[in-house]
């Protein structure tokens, strides 16, 4: 299924990294593949990882974060003033 954000949010440049995988606890479950509704987490010759661009993409709501067990995910919404824009519903 294919989320239309067009008109329903806005997206304000300078973030920087908000998301970042530590490898050392990452145990390769594939939660994050299976969570993310923006399909931003990808997995090549083994190794988990999500796309560089996912700044311009993320819905921001941290269900990466929650759904890894292993902790191994670091989330932190962007500094204020960036990121994504709700504005509406
Ligand atoms: S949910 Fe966490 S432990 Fe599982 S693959 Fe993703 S980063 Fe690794
Ligand atoms: S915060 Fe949400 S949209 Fe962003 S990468 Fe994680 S699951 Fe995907």
């Amino acid at each position: 299924m294919k989320i239309e954000l067009e008109g329903l949010t806005n997206r304000v440049p300078g973030t920087g990294d908000f998301i970042t995988i530590d490898y050392a606890k990452c145990n390769n479950c594939e939660c994050c593949l299976i969570i993310c509704v923006m399909n931003l987490w990808r997995k090549k010759e083994g190794k988990i990882y999500i796309v560089d661009d996912y700044q311009s993409k993320c819905l921001e709501c941290a269900a990466c974060y929650q759904i890894c067990d292993a902790s191994a995910i670091k989330f932190q919404y962007p500094t204020g003033g960036t990121g994504i824009v709700f504005e509406k519903g």
